[in-house]
């Protein structure tokens, strides 16, 4: 009988997986699942300990469904890539497998990994399989009329549904049930030796059927409000899927497929489209991280940006991160990020900018904090995310527009209701101060206890300015 491993990695999930259902393909082979943890790796890449706690508990649930499919899940934890790789090679031999399939994780390390573990395993006559299974489209595949990658994200994203016209990628169904199934677990997934941390579960309940659920009533409904509602972040309007599409619990597929579902029509403009071309911006980042696999490495795109004269300041470092900038749209968007592990895309743009040209921090301090925080950390996204904010990156904002924290504040938070969620220090001040809480303490002599704003906004814009104009003629 032959041996076919699925290496799970970014993949959590038994629906629409590429590796899974190739390897599942011949129903005589053997069938057996393997997860490597690696903590150092982890750390390297900032990665948040809710994201890890998230990872656990779906890995615990994926065991179970695989179990009842046949299919053992073996666990494993080691230091680095360099023992992932030396350990995936002896259980290759000790299981006796003849082929491995996984699925392609693209940072530049990862890919470095996947290349020695092909090498190593090719000696050993395992026949390896790779898959494209975490985009809707691989990367490359989307280019230019002169065969390179777009560095402007419109255009690429009418040539993807060009490419999606053409042919749909298909989903793949979840595996039938092996002789044998189901199986006991002998061993479950047990704690990572990497700090982990509780989350929300309501807000972000594990597993796939959550994430299936969530995706349907999403498709069904909220889609079709998107386009109005997606920029207030009082209001549950997005579909709060990243934290699933980050790890591979959720697939593109599966979002793409489901709206089309719903509304057959959402590739063609229309309201329902808004939500997919989020979902391109996704596929965007990815393919341009590996046209430009120095993105990994935290390299600016614009390279006179690199002159950028940063400031260091511990302090106003701090008060970002723990949400007492004085900025009450700021602030409540880094409570939110520090309790949930989560903020809203609106608030991303802000506080990004905020950091960068209120405070003129350098973006990458911002790019690792929220990597640190966010249950939907993905690198890609959060360094396109922190480029496009930081006028760092291909097509990002240019650097002499800058977003006035306060007016962005009276513009999406018109009443100040997600303010006095997250700020219970302003619930005394009325909706039409709640941007300007000092201003109105002072004039009705009122004590706060909430900090001055640590920077004047048109002080500091003009001190940005000057910083990317210098910066620019020194190039
Ligand atoms: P929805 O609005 O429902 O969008 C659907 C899906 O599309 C998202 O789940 C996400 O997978 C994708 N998506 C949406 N907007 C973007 C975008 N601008 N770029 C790339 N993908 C997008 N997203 C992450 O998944 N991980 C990150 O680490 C991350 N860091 C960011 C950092 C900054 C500074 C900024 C400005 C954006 C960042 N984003 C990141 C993108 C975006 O903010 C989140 O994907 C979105 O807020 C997640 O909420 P949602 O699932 O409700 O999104």
């Amino acid at each position: 009988m032959t041996t076919h491993l699925v290496w799970l990695r970014n993949d959590l999930r038994i629906n629409d997986n590429m590796a899974l259902a190739a390897a599942c393909r011949d129903s005589q082979a053997n069938v057996i699942a393997l997860f490597i943890a690696t903590p150092q790796q982890w750390q390297q890449h900032h990665m948040a300990p809710k994201q890890a706690a998230f990872i656990q508990q779906n890995l615990l649930l994926l065991q179970a469904s695989l179990a009842e499919r046949g299919i053992p899940l073996h666990y494993h934890q080691c230091d680095d890539f360099a023992a992932s790789i030396d350990y995936l090679v002896e259980f290759c031999q000790q299981q006796q497998v003849d082929a491995l399939f996984y699925n392609y994780q693209y940072e530049i390390n990862e890919r470095e990994r996947d290349v020695q573990a092909e090498k190593r395993l090719d000696a050993q006559s395992v026949i390896c399989q790779g898959f494209d299974d975490s985009l809707l489209l691989p990367p490359g595949s989307v280019q230019t009329g002169s065969n390179t990658m777009f560095k402007v994200f419109t255009p690429f994203s009418r040539a993807f549904v060009r490419r999606l016209h053409q042919s749909l990628p298909e989903c793949y169904h979840a595996p039938k049930a092996r002789d044998g199934a189901p199986i006991s677990i002998k061993k479950k997934i047990p704690a990572f030796d990497y700090p982990c941390e509780a989350f929300d579960e309501t807000v972000f309940p594990a597993g796939e059927e959550a994430a299936l659920k969530q995706l349907r009533h999403f498709a069904k409904q909220a889609v079709q409000d998107y386009p109005d509602q997606r920029d207030l972040p009082a209001i549950d309007g997005t579909s709060r899927l990243s934290a699933y599409l980050a790890i591979g619990v959720l697939s593109p597929r599966q979002c793409l497929h489901r709206v089309l579902k719903e509304h057959p029509d959402a590739l063609n403009e229309g309201k329902a489209f808004t939500w997919l071309n989020e979902l391109i911006w996704r596929e965007f980042y990815r393919h341009l991280m590996v046209a430009f696999p120095a993105l990994c490495k935290h390299q600016p795109f614009v390279d006179w940006t690199r002159n950028v004269d940063w400031q260091q300041n511990e302090a106003h470092l701090k008060a970002w991160q723990q949400g007492k900038t004085g900025y009450p749209i700021v602030d409540a968007a880094m409570r939110q990020l520090n309790t949930l592990g989560w903020m809203h895309n609106r608030l991303r743009m802000i506080t990004a900018s905020f950091l960068v040209k209120d405070l003129l921090i350098d973006w990458r301090e911002g790019e690792r904090y929220f990597m640190q925080q966010l249950i939907d950390g993905d690198l890609a996204a959060n360094n396109g995310g922190w480029q496009w904010a930081a006028s760092t990156g291909t097509d990002a904002a240019p650097y002499f527009r800058i977003f006035n924290p306060t007016t962005q504040g009276e513009r999406f938070d018109k009443q100040g209701a997600f303010i006095r969620e997250w700020l219970p220090e302003l619930k005394e001040v009325p909706d039409s101060d709640i941007h300007q809480p000092q201003v109105w303490a002072q004039k009705n002599n009122k004590k706060l206890d909430y900090p001055a704003p640590i920077v004047e906004h048109k002080d500091a814009r003009k001190k940005t300015l000057d910083a990317f104009e210098r910066a620019r003629s020194a190039a």
